[in-house]
């Protein structure tokens, strides 16, 4: 006779039968405890690189994905604590056939539910065409996701100014930034890796600070969290998902990841280390406007108008 095995019982409570087995600490949780680790977790990484402020007006970044609408769940809930503080959620419609139109309605209804400001903005808009169009027009080697990349991060910089909001939350998880760190090696802009902190400030605060509140939770635990939080968010990736380069560094990540548990935190801890050790001797890298448009950058013409000149040649 087969005896049937029962579930281990969470190790934090030690009450409820366990959901989840968190190998890296060892820990089983259940659903409870599960969700409150990554609340936790979150405090944690905002108070430990001073994310926010309690009179802060925070833009959230939210695609209609699980990690952005995780982030703005876990958000609201320590929001509330602060009456100061308000939160305001940016989305933007990329302009990409069959995905980009989903996202939009999923996202103001939540903010309806939660009962916070949502405001809507689209590449098309900002810069006279959606990322389909960029990418027929420019057919370059360069990927979709490139383009997409440098648009967002100006479309959301320009939307956080617009609402004013003076922070901007974006939804980057463990695995994002572990990505980020070894293709930023692969295309050997490795001091990059030396500046891309959990906060990004801008000393001449043209760009509103961009922080980083779930940069130390694994993709796979964001996840499970809105699965246990009972969230809805898009499910259907990106059509160009599969041609970026980040897609191979993740199946490479995640199967290190299941063979040796802890590996992401591990190399993010090391350029951390890096990053610590390199800060003071790193030069200030001043933004100066974009001869073209005024926003800031770091040559004479921004990856933007770069961009934009390309297409309309
Ligand atoms: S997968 Fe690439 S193209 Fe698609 S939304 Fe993400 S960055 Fe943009
Ligand atoms: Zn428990
Ligand atoms: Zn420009």
């Amino acid at each position: 006779m087969v005896k049937e095995q029962k579930p281990p019982t969470c190790t934090r409570c030690k009450a409820l039968p366990a959901v989840f087995h968190r190998v890296y600490s060892g820990e089983y949780l259940c659903k409870r405890c599960f969700i409150a680790t990554i609340e936790e977790r979150v405090r944690r990484t905002i108070s430990k690189y001073k994310m926010l402020e309690p009179n802060d007006r925070i833009a959230v970044a939210v695609s209609g994905g699980k990690d952005s609408l995780s982030l703005l769940y876990i958000l609201y809930k320590i929001e509330q604590r602060f009456p100061h503080s308000e939160i305001v959620v940016v989305t933007v419609d990329e302009g990409i056939p069959g995905y980009s139109e989903e996202a939009p309605a999923l996202v103001e209804k939540h903010c309806r539910r939660l009962g916070v400001e949502f405001v809507k903005g689209s590449y098309k808009q900002m810069f006279g065409y959606g990322l389909w169009e960029v990418v027929e027009k420019a057919r370059s080697e360069l990927g979709p996701c490139s383009f997409c990349g440098v648009l967002r991060r100006r479309a959301l910089n320009l939307m956080a100014r617009e609402v004013d909001a003076n922070k901007l939350a974006v939804a980057h998880t463990l695995d994002d930034e572990v990505q980020t760190l070894l293709i930023n090696v692969i295309h050997g802009n490795i001091l990059q890796n030396l500046v891309n902190k959990p906060v990004v400030v801008d000393p001449e605060r043209r760009l509103v600070p961009r922080i980083k509140p779930l940069c130390l939770v694994p993709e796979r635990e964001t996840t499970l969290y809105a699965y246990l939080s009972n969230i809805e968010f898009q499910e259907r990736d990106c059509p160009y998902a599969t041609t970026a380069l980040r897609q191979d560094v993740r199946r490479m990540l995640n199967r290190l990841e299941l063979k040796h548990p802890g590996t992401l935190f591990t190399i993010y801890r090391s350029f951390e280390k890096l990053r610590n050790i390199a800060k003071d001797a790193l030069p200030q890298k001043q933004l100066t406007p974009c001869a073209l448009c005024g926003e800031p950058c770091s040559g004479e013409i921004c990856k933007v108008c770069e961009i934009l000149n390309t297409i309309e040649e």
